[in-house]
């Protein structure tokens, strides 16, 4: 989680301009993301702690409904869309209405591992270094969301912010009919303006990836 700290700042200094002097609006910002630091780690260890396995649809939707609960408190409007028509667990989505342009930040809730795998539980491997399923993809990159928009919210910035989070049930197998699965996400980058991720990189926190190649099937 030291990395995701870097990573929120990160996002921070990417949204206010990279390399102006720190504003006090930054230094707001990040003493916010400092205080809240030791929450989030605890925060990590519970949606970790709960299995959701992409066919989990149980535990992707209690996963989601932590996050909701987390998004309704910073004043979002919040969601559950049910996924029952691409035979997933659903997506949870959330908005927060303000001036400018609209950020789209994008997670996701389910992860590989699934009820029979043999990896479930949350573990500190030492005191900077965690392990767990789906730590670093990606519930790891949602609690930076979370903490991030706590940030902006305690530095008095946020209420005039658009934002849209969208937090997919079904990135790890995606449900099918493909255009109903993806149909939330698709939706809300029409009407943003510029959209972020926040899976893990290329591991250095000074970078972020702007394209990515693959290929499926
Ligand atoms: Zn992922």
């Amino acid at each position: 989680m030291y990395m995701g700290r870097l990573i929120t700042v990160l996002f921070f200094v990417m949204t206010f301009s990279l390399y102006a002097q720190v504003s006090k609006t930054e230094k707001r910002i990040v003493s916010a993301v400092d205080a809240h630091h030791s929450e989030a780690l605890k925060l990590l260890e519970e949606v970790v702690n709960i299995n959701s396995g992409s066919m989990n649809f149980e535990g992707v939707k209690k996963v989601g409904m932590i996050f909701k609960l987390k998004l309704d408190a910073l004043g979002f409007t919040t969601k559950w869309v049910d996924g029952k028509s691409w035979g997933r667990s659903g997506h949870l989505i959330a908005e927060h209405k303000g001036k400018g342009k609209t950020l789209l930040l994008v997670g996701h809730l389910d992860t590989v591992f699934e009820l029979a795998s043999p990896f479930q539980q949350f573990e500190m491997v030492n005191d900077s270094t965690m392990k767990g399923p789906g730590v670093g993809d990606m519930k790891g990159g949602d609690v930076v969301i979370i903490q991030a928009m706590q940030a902006l919210k305690d530095a008095g910035v946020l209420k005039d912010m658009n934002i849209i989070i969208v937090m997919t049930g079904d990135e790890e197998l995606s449900g099918r009919p493909l255009n109903l699965a993806r149909k939330d996400l698709i939706d809300a980058a029409r009407v943003a303006d510029i959209a972020l991720g926040f899976e893990d990189g290329d591991g250095n926190p000074k970078t972020a990836v702007v394209a990515r190649r693959s290929s499926s099937g």
